[in-house]
């Protein structure tokens, strides 16, 4: 044998063909051409090796890099005008994201599917959803919220019963008044719907503040994180921060927190700013302090007869 290798023995290469291996692969490993491979498949009628040796799932993961956060970034191909990545294999086109569902819930994605996370195009297999799967997580936060039923209508006063869809966060919206909205921008002169904006931040409070058992105040509208908001002439509130001042009568001072374990309740008597807080750790420090010293004193007191 040549020391290159430059010429593989005939046994060689049938070997490497029995083996299943490509022509390009059998030329690479054995240094010989890979014309000479081809011919001797074709004498004993060895079927080509598809170039795609890769399952799909193994193709998908293949393309795929962990970023911080449990997120999956998608390192193939993109649509040009969305961003949206999308996967060829053996002729068709497939979403990663819809393979990172089935991957994970076991059975094929129904509907649009995407990330729930705030990583842009995630394909981690646990943060996709498919439409019902979607829709389902929805209405469970919902229920947790406690919102109820959806309202008769919209403020246009659209059936909710045909046109309600929500959002990450359980609130409703009406999907009708939304497609009505996109046509008006895309055509300005589309007659516009009418709609009862409010006039004041404290309305657009009020509209989602509902009086519940026990004096909680629950809260309908959106929800950022942990803190309920309200959103008013294109800038987004804090409803504590507005639910203390009408209360209050004064701006809190630093963050409004809420005490209450009911989840975004907006009751006043609920929540503190700074100072209340400020006080609040004193006066608990201090109760602390004088049942310390009671202890003390009746240790000295009993703790010698005991
Ligand atoms: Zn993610
Ligand atoms: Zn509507
Ligand atoms: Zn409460």
């Amino acid at each position: 044998m040549s020391p290159g290798r430059q010429n593989a023995t005939h046994a060689e290469i049938v070997a490497a063909l029995r083996q299943g291996h490509s022509n390009l692969r059998i030329a690479r490993d054995l240094h010989c051409d890979k014309h000479r491979v081809a011919r001797i498949r074709r004498e004993l009628g060895i079927p080509n090796t598809p170039l795609q040796p890769l399952t799909l799932e193994e193709k998908w993961a293949s393309k795929t890099r962990p970023v911080d956060g449990g997120h999956l970034e998608w390192t193939g191909e993109r649509a040009k005008a969305t961003g949206t990545p999308l996967m060829r294999y053996k002729g068709d086109t497939y979403s990663p994201a819809a393979i990172a569902f089935e991957k994970h819930h076991g059975r094929p994605a129904r509907g649009y599917v995407k990330a729930d996370c705030d990583y842009p195009h995630c394909v981690a297999p646990d943060h996709v959803n498919d439409t019902a799967a979607r829709e389902s997580d929805r209405l469970r936060t919902r229920a947790e919220r406690g919102l109820g039923d959806i309202p008769a209508t919209c403020v246009s006063g659209h059936s909710m019963s045909k046109h309600a869809k929500f959002k990450a966060d359980g609130t409703a919206y009406c999907g009708r008044c939304k497609v009505l909205d996109k046509r008006a921008q895309r055509d300005p002169s589309a007659p516009r719907r009418i709609r009862l904006l409010p006039t004041s931040v404290d309305e657009a409070f009020a509209r989602h503040a509902e009086p519940a058992e026990d004096g909680h105040i629950r809260w309908t509208g959106r929800t950022s994180h942990t803190t309920p908001t309200v959103s008013f002439a294109n800038t987004v509130h804090s409803a504590y921060k507005i639910a203390f001042r009408i209360e209050h009568g004064r701006e809190p001072e630093g963050t409004v927190t809420s005490r209450c374990d009911m989840p975004y309740c907006v009751a006043a008597a609920h929540l503190e700013d700074r100072p209340m807080r400020q006080d609040r750790r004193q006066q608990e420090r201090r109760a602390r302090q004088q049942e310390r010293k009671l202890d003390r004193l009746y240790a000295r007191i009993f703790g010698s007869a005991a």
